[in-house]
């Protein structure tokens, strides 16, 4: 029987595996974290913490006495150089991947606390890094209907939508901040058929995760940055 609509209804499955070392290739946090003077990876743990548990811009001199760093400008100097946080132009940092104080179209809500993701997979990664369920809540790339789900680790509510969901990442350069250029394309969609015919407009630059494919991504890539917690050696 010949198909009369010709658009894709089902994509090309990344693996998570091929993500994994693209996304690490495009922007390697927990390589250029392992670099830091130990300090200075103490210091953008304690951001990470803060800005999940706060939600603000830090009080910078505390995180500096908690992570033991003496220089808080060459300290916040090497962690925006190397992308690990973005500044504002005053000087206040906004953010630290998974997590931005900036508005985008992922919301996060975690312990009744409202976040934003810098992206859909940034968005899938929060819950798991921090052991806390979380409500994500953003939209369909393709047809803009809203997307609202909860997540607990792998667990999904409404459970339909682990099946449904789909995140694209339309890969590029990162241009020292990804969180403003990269982060921008990774996607969420409504439906197979929607991150399909996302995919259709280039095979080579977009490539398609299933739900559960983009939150073991998500949980590989992010969850190196905070190693020293009981449990995620
Ligand atoms: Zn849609």
């Amino acid at each position: 029987m010949l198909r009369v609509n010709k658009s894709p209804a089902t994509p090309h499955y990344l693996s998570v595996e091929e993500a994994l070392v693209r996304l690490n290739s495009l922007l390697p946090l927990a390589v250029r974290q392992a670099e830091l003077d130990p300090p200075f990876r103490a210091l953008h743990r304690a951001i990470l913490r803060w800005l999940a548990i706060e939600g603000e811009s830090p009080s910078f001199a505390a995180l500096l006495v908690e992570a033991g760093v003496a220089d808080g400008a060459a300290a916040l100097e090497q962690l925006r150089a190397a992308d690990l946080v973005v500044v504002n132009g005053g000087g206040r940092i906004v953010g630290a991947y998974p997590i931005t104080l900036e508005i985008t179209a992922h919301r996060v809500t975690l312990d009744g606390r409202t976040r934003y993701a810098m992206c859909a997979v940034d968005a899938l990664a929060i819950g798991p890094m921090f052991n806390l369920g979380t409500r994500i809540e953003s939209r369909c790339h393709t047809c803009a209907a809203p997307l609202s789900f909860a997540q607990d680790d792998q667990r999904i509510r409404p459970a339909h939508l682990l099946r449904d969901v789909h995140v694209g990442i339309a890969w590029q350069a990162t241009g020292g901040c990804a969180a403003h250029s990269l982060c921008r394309e990774m996607l969420f969609f409504c439906s197979a058929s929607h991150a399909a015919s996302w995919q259709a407009v280039s095979r080579e630059r977009n490539s398609v995760l299933s739900l559960s494919q983009a939150i073991e991504l998500a949980k590989r890539f992010f969850l190196p940055l905070l190693a020293d917690r009981p449990g995620v050696a």
